[in-house]
C-alpha cells in the first residue's frame, strides 16, 4: 500500500485533496471507513488528544491497521497536538503523521518546538509526516454563535507567506496548515466565511509544502475547490460530523425506545457520519 506522503502528492498532482475525518468511537470509524470504500478514495481518520484519551492511543492505531491489512488505504493521524510529549506518544505508536500544535506559541518557540517533534519523526525509522500550525484559528471543533475568540480574518491576520516559508525551512515540517480565513468549529448559520483562495495559493508558493485546511465544516463548496486547486492537499472535518452522529443517535434513541441493543440503536449514528463523509468527499474529489 502507498505510503501517506506518496498519497498526498498523488492527490497534489491529480488536484484533489484526501479527507480527514475525527473519530471518538467505533461507529463514527465504520462510519467514514465505509464512505471511503463505497467512493474508493483514501481517507485519513484523525483523533485529537481528548478522542485519543477516549479510543486508546495504541488501540486506534490497532483498529486502522486491521483496514490496511485488507488492503483499505485508510491512514492514521495524531490531530492537533500540544506537547513533545504527546507527539512521541504517537510516533512510538506507529501513526502515519501528528499534528505538532503551537499555533499559541511565539513564533520563535513554535520553531524550536517543532522542529524537536520533526527531529523525534526522522529518527523513528519509519516514514512519520509532521504537520504544523502557523496562524490562530481557534481550538475546538462545535458549533459556535461567533467566530473565536483570537480568530481574525483580516488580511493582516492570516498566515503571512514569506514567514510561513521561513517556518518551513527551519522546522523541516512535511506539511503546513495555515489560517487563511478558516477557524474550527462551524457556525450556527451553516455557513462560515469565505477562504482567501489567493493566500493559499500564495503559501502554496512560497512554502513548497502540501498544505492541509483545518476547520473545512462550514465552508462552501466553491471554496474547496478553490483551495484544493491553490494547494490545500488534505481537509479536516470535525463539527460536521459530530452533529450528525449526535443527530443519529438521537433518531436511534427517540424510533426504538424499547431497543436495548446498542448494535441497532446506534446504526443510524453510523449512517449519519457515513452520510456526511461521502458527501465531502465528492467535494474534495470533483465528484
Ligand atoms: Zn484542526
Amino acid at each position: 500500500m502507498k505510503t501517506l506522503r506518496q498519497a498526498v502528492q498523488e492527490a497534489q498532482e491529480k488536484k484533489v485533496a484526501i479527507g480527514h475525518f475525527n473519530i471518538s468511537n467505533l461507529e463514527g470509524f465504520w462510519g467514514v471507513v465505509r464512505a471511503a470504500q463505497n467512493l474508493s478514495l483514501p481517507v485519513i481518520i484523525g483523533l485529537s488528544e481528548g478522542e485519543r484519551d477516549f479510543v486508546g492511543v495504541r488501540q486506534a492505531r490497532a483498529l486502522v491497521t486491521s483496514l490496511q491489512e485488507e488492503g483499505v488505504q485508510v491512514y492514521l493521524n495524531a490531530d492537533h497536538t500540544y506537547s513533545f510529549d504527546r507527539v512521541k506518544e504517537v510516533i512510538d505508536a506507529g501513526y502515519d503523521s501528528v499534528i505538532f500544535d503551537g499555533a499559541k506559541l511565539s513564533f520563535e518557540e513554535n520553531i524550536i518546538q517543532t522542529k524537536k517533534c520533526v527531529e523525534y519523526a526522522r529518527a523513528s525509522g519509519r516514514d512519520v509526516l509532521v504537520e504544523a500550525e502557523l496562524g490562530y484559528i481557534g481550538t475546538s471543533s462545535k458549533v459556535l454563535d461567533e467566530i473565536p475568540e483570537g480568530v481574525l480574518l483580516g488580511e493582516e491576520s492570516l498566515t503571512d507567506p514569506a514567514k510561513a516559508k521561513d517556518f518551513v525551512e527551519k522546522t523541516g515540517i512535511d506539511m503546513l496548515a495555515p489560517a487563511v480565513g478558516n477557524f474550527h468549529g462551524m457556525l450556527r448559520s451553516g455557513v462560515d466565511p469565505k477562504l482567501n483562495i489567493e493566500r493559499v495559493g500564495a503559501i502554496a508558493l512560497a512554502t513548497g509544502v502540501p498544505l492541509v485546511l483545518h476547520g473545512g465544516s462550514g465552508n462552501s463548496q466553491d471554496d474547496f475547490t478553490g483551495s484544493i486547486a491553490a494547494g490545500i492537499a488534505i481537509v479536516h472535518i470535525n463539527t460536521e460530523i459530530r452533529v450528525a452522529y449526535k443527530q443519529g443517535l438521537t433518531k436511534g434513541l427517540s424510533e426504538n425506545p424499547d431497543e436495548v441493543a446498542p448494535y441497532k440503536f446506534l446504526k443510524p449514528a453510523m449512517s449519519a457520519v457515513q452520510e456526511v463523509v461521502e458527501k465531502k468527499l465528492r467535494f474534495f474529489n470533483n465528484l
